[in-house]
């Protein structure tokens, strides 16, 4: 944090609301009884914490204070350790202003983690094995990254047939056009109030929110493409990329398709093939659903009986 102040110090550095929530809850069990108060406390600190505005925070303050009379060491811990000094890097009431997209905690980051603990499995790989499996992880992201984007422009969502997002199809990301739909159903209750819309989603995510779009419902016109932040429309990887449907193609796609194949061993064909006649011939599929039921939390479980000494060890081998 010390260093983001100094190399960036008109950035906003935001701490993750859901680490946050939970070291207060584990201190909350601690320090607070009976259990029933527990859950009164959390219900206050999770309005506290969810505060629109700084008048609204400060008459939820009052009364989470209120509810913790009781609780000194809980209450000091909470005002001490985060509200005093932080309270702006997390209540929304703040960073409702800072243009966040959507990131108040470091989910992102613990799921790339996550995988990345997966795929290695053990922290004894040497350095060209550990390598190998770094890249193909990246290569398959990446792979899976440009899927969505293609998902994004291609896919027809009957919900969004409105002529509200006739500029917005197939040129923003569906996740984007999901946000607007939930401002688009807030203005039956909104309408062009700005002081009742709030515009939180205009501030934090770049896009019209509900008073806006009632201005563009009643006209009545389309969502025009620069009232959207440029972060949304970006689905390629490529620089030069033409953002025109009308321009474009697949050629570019294909003939590297067709030099890859050239290059491919006979498995690698068979498989490049597979995958194109999925494709081509989209009611056939090679794919099925998972025999059995996959987890998906938490670092891979060791059976303790079963820890064999290479588990156990941390150590290399030297010959690598
Ligand atoms: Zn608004």
């Amino acid at each position: 944090m010390n260093a983001v102040e100094n190399v960036f110090p008109k950035a906003m550095n935001l701490l993750c609301l859901f680490h946050i929530c939970k070291n207060v809850k584990a201190k909350c069990k601690m320090t607070v009884f009976p259990k029933k108060k527990q859950v009164q406390i959390m219900e206050a600190w999770e309005a506290l914490i969810y505060s629109y505005d700084e008048a609204q925070y400060y008459m939820k303050l009052a009364i989470f204070e209120g509810i913790c009379s009781s609780c000194s060491i809980f209450y000091d811990y909470v005002h001490e350790q985060w509200l005093i000094p932080h309270k702006e890097r997390f209540v929304e009431a703040w960073t409702n202003r800072v243009m966040h997209f959507g990131n108040t905690t470091t989910q992102r980051v613990e799921s790339a983690h996550w995988s990345l603990k997966r795929i290695l499995q053990d922290s004894i790989g040497d350095i060209c094995s550990v390598w190998e499996t770094i890249n193909s992880m990246i290569v398959l992201q990446h792979n899976e990254i440009i899927a969505s984007f293609e998902k994004s422009i291609i896919q027809k969502v009957h919900r969004y047939s409105n002529r509200l997002y006739a500029n917005l199809r197939g040129v923003l990301s569906k996740n984007a056009i999901d946000h607007i739909a939930a401002e688009y159903d807030r203005v039956k209750y909104v309408s062009i109030d700005q002081t009742e819309c709030r515009c939180t989603i205009r501030t934090t995510h770049g896009l019209p929110c509900a008073c806006e779009i009632a201005r563009y419902s009643m006209i009545p016109r389309s969502i025009p493409l620069d009232a959207i932040h440029g972060w949304w429309s970006k689905l390629t990887f490529h620089v030069d990329a033409s953002s025109q449907p009308s321009e474009l193609s697949v050629k570019h796609e294909i003939d590297v398709i067709v030099k890859k194949f050239e290059e491919l061993d006979v498995p690698g064909k068979i498989s490049l093939k597979g995958k194109l006649r999925e494709i081509a011939y989209p009611s056939t599929t090679s794919m099925f659903p998972p025999v059995a039921k996959v987890k998906t939390k938490g670092a891979p479980k060791k059976d303790k009986s079963k820890v064999s000494k290479r588990d156990k060890s941390t150590k290399r081998d030297p010959s690598w």
